[in-house]
């Protein structure tokens, strides 16, 4: 049971989550929960830290870090406690959990649950602070923003897990962020196929790692309200029996930032270069749009995209390669969004491009840029305009509580 920053905001809902996994507990299950940073810790630590370092170092960074889940599970221990079970809490290194060196961002590579399968033997509630773990050099890491769910996803893969249930502040996961879309569908199961999509392309609610660990590891992840009972969404394996509507979510993003190398040498190897060095600073580049250089030059512009929080480091990777290459400038626009129309039926049906396209042109919205997948469209646009961008393809795509299959546009007209 992992249960997010929301669900354990205050005192009163860190009895709610203890009361929750008391009564699993108490219904017979070994129950193991992650708990996450409560409220909005994370960002004051991370605000903490630019207060006295505008760079900080990343080592330190994470020991600040990883103290906001700490917190919130020795709290759930003592009210367990109180609600007369046996519990205990464990740092992401107690609980066995092995990540790589690369601080603030860390990859688990292994999870040796022997600690936290002796403390369920012994008939004790565990609880296990998310997003962190001890790196191969016996650092404290932490796992990347929403990393609880990766913790959450590799304890209950190495424990051999029932379910991996993530409570959270919604109901599941919804065909658009209800924040954004009031009228939002709750799914009742998603494949793991639209989920990565989904959760690559913005869609927060589970963490992409987490969903990618889930899948290699054939982890069954129930998403669902920390606030009320009933049943969320199901994240289902390739191959289980499920409808495919043509579009299932529109996702979005607000942090994106772009880079534009103007002048970059038309010469084989070069954009390896540059992609590599962005790779080896572990800058996360998205999408990536290169033009041939107009007739006869050989010097092109390329640009690509990459998380907000990653643009310092971009930058500074970059930095060298510049006057190597003698590339003539570098632009960037921090202020970018993206929005995503996510389907797995929309491999066998042409046209949903076109459609997503002509929406926003509908709405005055210009396409910066553009990325397909067999099961995906996203676009670049200017970051302002990105609620709007969502809800007019969630409506256009009658994606909307209410809308039933057969009212939503796009059946055979669609390929016309
Ligand atoms: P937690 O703290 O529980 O990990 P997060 O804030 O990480 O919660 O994720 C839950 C939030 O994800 C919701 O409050 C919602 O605004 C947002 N969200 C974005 N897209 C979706 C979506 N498609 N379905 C559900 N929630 C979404
Ligand atoms: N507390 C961390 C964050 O805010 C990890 C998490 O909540 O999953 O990103
Ligand atoms: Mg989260």
């Amino acid at each position: 049971m992992k249960f997010g920053g929301t669900s354990v905001a205050d005192a009163q809902r860190v009895i709610r989550a203890a009361k929750r996994i008391v009564a699993r507990k108490e219904a017979g299950k070994r129950v193991v929960a992650v708990l996450s940073a409560r409220g909005s810790t994370t960002d004051e630590l991370i605000a903490m830290a630019a207060e006295v370092s505008a760079l900080p170092d990343p080592r330190e960074m994470d020991m600040l870090l990883s103290t906001g889940e700490r917190i919130s599970c020795a709290l759930c221990a003592m009210a367990i406690r109180d609600l007369g079970h046996d519990a205990v809490s464990l740092t992401g290194s107690q609980a066995g959990i092995l990540t790589d060196t690369s601080h603030t961002k860390a990859r688990i590579v292994d999870v040796d649950a022997a600690r936290i399968q002796r403390e369920l033997d012994s008939g004790a509630i565990v609880l296990v602070a998310g997003f962190q773990g001890v790196s191969t050099n016996q650092d404290v890491t932490t796992l990347g923003r929403g990393g609880s769910d990766t913790t959450a996803v590799a304890v209950a893969a190495a424990l051999n897990a029932e379910v991996c249930e993530i409570y959270t502040d919604v109901a599941g996961v919804f065909s658009a962020d209800p924040r954004i879309v009031p009228d939002a569908r709750k799914l009742s199961t998603v494949s793991f196929e639209e989920m990565l999509e989904m959760a690559a392309s913005g869609a927060n609610v589970l963490q992409l790692r987490a969903v990618e660990y889930a899948r290699n590891h054939n982890v069954r992840i129930h998403c669902r309200s920390s606030l009320e009972d009933g049943p969320g969404t199901v994240v289902l394996g390739e191959g289980e029996t499920m409808e495919q509507p043509l579009i299932t979510a529109v996702t979005h993003s607000t942090d994106e930032a772009r880079l534009t190398l103007l002048g970059v040498p038309d010469d084989p190897g070069v954009a390896g270069r540059i992609f590599t060095a962005l790779a080896e600073a572990n800058v996360n580049v998205d999408m990536i749009i290169q033009n041939e250089p107009i007739s006869g030059g050989h010097r092109a512009d390329m640009s690509f995209t990459v998380p907000r929080s990653d643009l310092v480091d971009a930058r500074s990777a970059l930095d060298g390669l510049i006057g190597e290459l003698g590339i003539t400038d570098v632009v960037t626009d921090e202020k970018m969004g993206k929005v995503s129309v996510i389907g797995a039926g929309m491999k066998s049906h042409p046209g949903v491009a076109a459609k997503v396209f002509e929406v926003l042109g509908g709405e005055g919205i210009n396409i910066e840029m553009i990325v397909t997948s067999p099961i995906k469209i996203s676009c670049v646009i200017s970051g302002e305009h990105v609620p709007t961008a969502v809800r007019a393809l969630h409506s256009a795509f009658a994606l909307g509580e209410g809308a039933t299959l057969q009212e939503r546009p796009f059946g055979d007209e669609a390929s016309a």
